[in-house]
């Protein structure tokens, strides 16, 4: 067995080896050390060979979905080996072999997350191109793209974060590049190979070229995806008859979004717990199906850049909003699917079980009734998805026929073919039941012809069938009882005709078992025969659902279709934030418009108090722009939406501490790729950014990237800022406006009114914000004497500034340099009548002010020498 076990062993360098020994799978060696730490569970040894004791630990075989989705979750690779004959009919050691190898990016069990994809990733790397390919394993959904031009590494960052795989699959030669934050598997680099990639695609959809997908032209992509295949068969052994196409995709297909603007929009996850709750994603979700909510999820992560396309999906969410009666009906017959993709997932993976296919039968029963339903609304995309679901009768039929109605979990128990479907089934069966009818019958006979009437038939797994009389009747036990068993008070016997019964009833209990296998399997391998249409129809469902989902959202939240045109404009009518709006309680939302037009308003500087609403203005903006991108309707009264190609969202030193980057460094960083990669059709969303450093620092960084903005690129670009000196920038460049969020002042108390002007803001109402926080009155009022003694002195005329600089501070504004109070030089100085003073004078004064000049320099020094000692 140690022989068995170091030969498998050695096929699979890198997989921690769960060997099969009777009811439990074992770890040997290392492998057991790791799992006991991973899995906490008890480490024994084992003698293995020659007196040698090696450690080992184990978990029992009907426990092991669990175990397994542990050990991958945290980064192993698992190779499953199995008993691959009967140990009964094995002669010496029963043959094991590897079933599967259970990578991170290829879990099949319940441990996925329902509503999401799990992908694996390929990439082929080239000079300055990449091809990328992507599989869900449990769906069969497989992707190809190829990469290029000098956008290349940053697109490919992007793709990469959408699909947020567990695994990605490199050559090994390759440098991992952006792909180095994820887990990194490395295979053989000839896998790669254009050509052997090729093969291995045409081999499994059956094609003569990769011509029908579109795939031909584009070797990356090509070599990407073939080696992804070669992976997925070669750690699943299976014929993986659920991956039958290949979608390549264009990423100039879709709206670009960064990893950065995904996350700080909220899109799928939430900045608090990483959970979809109040993400855009949760506001808009009313899927019914698990399909139709992955696809969703995927839709919000992709919003399109075609207008037509666009269109396609805006008229069938129209459609369905009208159709209010048809839409519940629809809706709630999605309801009853079952998970229909990742269930013939399982059949094409060859992991279903009975469970599954009546589940499938179940879900497709219901498709004629939807298919009509469908048809029944006017011509849009739906009434076409109408077209494409196909209720696969012949497979419902022979389902049907095959399987019994409530099926158990596993084929080997048995009872899972329905009587009358296969002869030799049901004879095998006439034999078990007659056999067991016989022994139903022989405690009643034994009773009479013995006159024994306690006497009693029983079954063990030891002794088979016996007939079990008491101590005080064992003298009426007759010469045919064979005795077995002794137990304290009673005997037990068998007689030679029950034997041979027994022996006909196990052997047939067991073939019945092969054969129920048997006839199961060929039923999975049909079906799995037509998981291309199956899966065909699978997408059309969750399509349907998404669209019908949509509608409901617009109707229930009141949302409208959006006019999207080719003009780099945005202009929104009582826009609302989707995720805010349902969030307040007993408040209402205040809608607000935004104009912005690339042409004449294309930077729009926000101020205003805090908490008054920008970062909401500025979120609800770029979130409308995406939702009207994803063929959704939006909350507002009206929208004309120019085409974005990205979308920016940068937030003011945001802590990465995971990554171990400075929170300014990283806040620059990202400015900086905006400031590379944003194009005239971008929109980017800026919320105070260049907080992060010194003042001086930061409101010149600010203005200067804000200045590049419109002189050299001119996106539409929100820019909230509590330097109030940005507002400058509005007299200066012709296409750069200000609004500031309103408030009103009641007595001591200030009122957020939420909604935004035109014109610049003069206070932020920072230490009002700090009172409702519940900052000490003692410091409150310490803070609002240092702010009056700040303002009076701004509050001199000084000279305007020349051309595009900030200048300090003018009259009546906040200063924004909160802790540089004025030296009393200053103070001194700008208190001097010059127009009144002889020369003298002023000679003595200059004099006078230099004393001051020095004594203050050399208290600063005491005071420095004193903080070093
Ligand atoms: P800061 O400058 O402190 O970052 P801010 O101006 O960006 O503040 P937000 O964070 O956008 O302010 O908003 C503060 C809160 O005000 C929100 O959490 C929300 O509860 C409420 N709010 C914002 N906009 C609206 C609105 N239009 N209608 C009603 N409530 C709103």
């Amino acid at each position: 067995m140690l022989r068995q076990y170091q030969a498998l062993k050695a096929r699979y360098p890198g997989a921690l080896l769960m060997f099969r020994l009777g009811d439990f799978y074992e770890l040997f060696f290392d492998d057991a050390l790791v799992a006991a730490r991973e899995l906490e569970i008890v480490l024994t040894s084992r003698e293995l060979g020659k007196g040698r004791r090696v450690p080992m630990c184990g978990v029992p075989y009907h426990a092991l979905t669990g175990y397994l989705a542990r050990l991958v979750e945290r980064g192993h690779r698992v190779a499953i080996c199995d008993q691959v004959e009967d140990a009964r009919k094995a002669k010496g050691l029963v043959r094991r072999d590897v079933t599967r190898v259970v990578t991170p990016g290829t879990v099949m069990d319940a441990t996925l997350p329902q509503r999401e994809h799990r992908y694996l990733v390929a990439i082929a790397p080239a000079d300055g191109a990449w091809g990328l390919a992507a599989a869900d394993l449990s769906t069969g959904d497989l992707f190809a793209t190829h990469i290029e031009g000098p956008e290349a590494d940053r697109r490919l960052e992007e793709e990469l974060a959408r699909y947020d795989p567990r695994e990605v699959l490199l050559p090994e030669d390759a440098d991992a590049g952006s792909a180095d934050r994820f887990r990194l598997t490395r295979v053989e680099p000839w896998r790669f190979e254009p050509s052997v990639a090729r093969r291995a695609l045409i081999e499994q959809f059956r094609v003569a070229s990769l011509e029908g997908f579109g795939a031909e032209d584009l070797p990356l992509a090509v070599a990407a995806a073939g080696a992804l295949l070669q992976y997925l068969k070669q750690t699943q052994m299976s014929a993986l008859e659920h991956l039958r196409g290949l979608r390549v995709y264009s990423t100039d297909d879709v709206l670009a979004l960064d990893e950065t603007t995904r996350r700080n929009l909220e899109l799928v996850r939430n900045l608090r717990d990483g959970t979809t709750a109040h993400t855009l994603l949760s506001t808009v979700d009313e899927t019914m199906t698990a399909m139709g909510g992955r696809l969703l999820r995927e839709w919000v992560l992709r919003p399109l850049v075609s207008i037509e396309a666009v269109g396609v999906r805006q008229r069938a969410v129209a459609v369905a909003v009208d159709a209010r009666a048809v839409r519940a009906d629809l809706r709630e017959a999605l309801k009853a699917l079952p998970d229909l993709a990742r269930v013939i997932g399982r059949i094409g993976h060859g992991s279903a079980t009975p469970r599954d296919l009546a589940a499938l039968r179940a879900g497709l029963l219901r498709l004629p009734a939807l298919r009509a339903d469908l048809a029944r609304l006017p011509e849009s995309r739906l009434a076409e998805l109408g077209g494409l679901v196909d209720p696969h009768e012949a497979i419902t039929g022979h389902i049907g026929r095959a399987l019994v109605d409530d099926p158990p979990a596993t084929a080997r128990d048995g009872g899972v073919i329905r009587a009358g479907y296969d002869d030799e089934l049901d004879r095998v069966r006439e034999a078990a039941t007659g056999g067991k009818m016989w022994i139903a019958g022989l405690e009643a006979a034994e009773r009479v012809r013995t006159g024994i009437r306690s006497l009693r038939v029983g079954f063990n797994k030891i002794f088979g069938y016996y007939l079990e009389v008491s101590n005080a009747n064992r003298h009426l036990v007759p010469a045919d009882y064979v005795r077995k068993q002794t137990l304290t008070n009673a005997e037990r016997y068998i007689t030679p005709e029950m034997k041979e019964r027994e022996a006909a009833i196990l052997g047939a209990e067991e073939r019945m078992a092969e054969i129920e296998t048997r006839l199961f399997e060929r039923l999975r391998q049909e079906i799995a025969g037509q998981s291309a249409s199956l899966l065909e129809t699978s997408r059309a469902l969750a399509e349907a659902d998404v669209l019908l989902g949509l509608a409901h959202v617009a109707e229930r939240w009141e949302y409208v279709k959006p006019e999207l045109v080719d003009d780099a404009v945005l202009d929104i009518r009582a826009g609302r934030h989707p995720v805010v709006e349902r969030l307040l309680q007993g408040e209402r939302f205040v809608p607000n418009d935004l104009a912005l037009s690339a042409a004449e308003r294309a930077l729009l500087i926000v101020t205003g108090p805090n908490m008054a609403g920008k970062s909401t203005l500025l979120r609800q903006a770029a979130l409308i722009t995406i939702m009207a991108q994803m063929g959704s309707f939006v909350p507002a009264a009206a929208a004309r939406i120019g085409v974005a190609d990205r979308v920016f969202t940068r937030v003011g030193a945001t802590d990465d501490l995971a990554s171990g980057r400075s929170t300014f460094l990283v806040e620059m960083q990202e400015v900086a790729r905006i400031l590379h990669a944003a194009t005239p059709r971008s929109v980017i969303i800026l919320d105070e950014v260049g907080r992060g450093t010194s003042t001086y620092d930061g409101m010149s960084l600010a203005w200067a990237v804000v200045a590049y903005l419109h002189d050299h690129i001119g996106a539409r670009t929100l820019f909230a800022t509590h330097f109030h000196e940005l507002t400058e920038l509005a007299d200066l460049l012709p296409r750069v406006r200000n609004i500031s969020m309103q408030v009103r002042e009641e007595g001591d108390q200030v009122v957020f009114l939420h909604t935004a002007a035109e014109g610049r803001a003069d206070r932020s109402y920072g230490i009002h914000v700090a009172q409702l926080a519940g900052i000490p009155d003692e410091v409150i009022g310490e803070a609002k004497r240092i702010l009056q003694r700040l303002e009076s002195a701004a509050a001199r005329p000084t000279e305007p500034e020349a051309a595009r600089l900030p200048s300090r501070a003018r009259p009546g504004r906040q200063l924004p340099l909160a802790l540089e109070l004025p030296s009393p030089i200053e103070e001194a100085l700008l208190g001097l009548a010059i127009e009144s003073m002889t020369p003298l004078e002023a000679m003595q004064t200059l004099a006078e002010l230099r004393e001051r000049a020095r004594a203050l320099r050399a208290g600063a020094h005491d005071r420095q020498e004193r903080r070093l000692q």
